[in-house]
């Protein structure tokens, strides 16, 4: 198969939609971010790659991750961690509190804005304090990216920070059924600090191979989680990874997938590679828009997804 030529099909196929959808601004920091960008990498078993657009720039890798956090959570606590966090589709808004006001606090899934600070709060337990979970996280990153030099955007953990009210609405809510374990501010600050990494679609296609091969990375052979727990994140990636688009990425695209507001989407395909695409416009429901097309001509073209 031709990526490097279907990849580029693409690029030309998406330029209609520049102008429609609205980058994140409910982020000052996201708010003022070009509209008119976009990239698409893929990375296959060997390590070789083919990308479009401006596959080195870097953005905030936001949401996305939460399929890290969730990774490391799962490593460490195994199934204990469904007692804290469930794994079904919300059907709701990312930073949504309805639900957990009749569900006890307990958030449908890690990839809600609830789910993964409760994520976060599990991590922050196991390595005792926030500073040490932020240096794991990040730690994680590298060594899945393959990349040493993915750091954290300051200025964007910063300006989440100073409009935290709903992710702390959330945080406090949840403290308050004893769902959170550890103090608010340093959590909701930790959490951030993690959307605010900052990758470029090159490294983020790359961060994804572990889950396209049961757990080991195809390249170096790292194992990060085991078989059934590799096939567990890509089920929820699958389910809950668009929000309340879930069903819609699923119907469209077909494959595993991860969004965040700061226009990143990663995508699995088993057994062959992993995907990263990055427009900032964003749908109704915070996905890339741009970037959500973009796959859908991919699995098309290719006849690549899990169905
Ligand atoms: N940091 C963002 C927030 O908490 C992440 C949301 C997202 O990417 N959907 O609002």
């Amino acid at each position: 198969m031709d990526y490097q030529q279907i990849l580029q099909d693409i690029e030309i196929e998406i330029q209609p939609l520049f102008g429609k959808g609205k980058v994140a601004d409910y982020i000052p920091a996201l708010a003022d971010a070009d509209a008119g960008q976009f990239a698409m990498s893929i990375t296959l078993f060997d390590g070789s790659s083919y990308d479009v657009g401006a596959s080195d720039t870097l953005f905030s890798i936001q949401s996305i991750s939460k399929v890290f956090t969730f990774t490391m959570a799962l490593k460490y606590l195994g199934s204990e961690l469904y007692k804290r966090v469930g794994r079904e589709p919300s059907g709701n808004p990312f930073n949504s509190l309805v639900q957990l006001e009749y569900e006890n606090g307990i958030p449908r899934n890690p990839f809600i804005n609830a789910g993964a600070i409760v994520i976060t709060d599990t991590l922050i337990t196991h390595y005792k304090n926030d500073t040490a979970a932020f240096d794991a996280i990040v730690d994680f990153i590298r060594s899945i990216a393959d990349d040493e030099s993915i750091r954290m955007n300051v200025v964007v953990a910063g300006s989440e920070m100073e409009h935290a009210y709903r992710n702390l609405a959330l945080t406090n809510l949840m403290k308050s059924f004893g769902n959170i374990d550890n103090e608010a501010i340093k959590l909701v600050q930790t959490y951030f600090n993690h959307c605010a990494l900052e990758m470029n679609t090159k490294m983020l296609s790359r961060s994804m191979l572990y889950l396209a091969n049961h757990g080991v990375d195809p390249i170096n052979n790292k194992a990060y989680v085991t078989k059934a727990q590799a096939k567990r994140i890509n089920a929820v990636m699958l389910t809950c990874g668009h929000y309340d688009a879930s069903g819609d990425f699923a119907f469209k695209v077909g494959v595993p997938g991860k969004s965040g507001v700061g226009g990143g989407i990663v995508a699995v395909i088993p057994q062959k590679m992993g995907i990263c695409v990055w427009s900032p416009a964003l749908n109704e429901q915070g996905n890339s828009l741009i970037g959500t097309k973009a796959l859908e001509l991919f699995t098309t073209k290719t006849g690549l997804s899990i169905f």
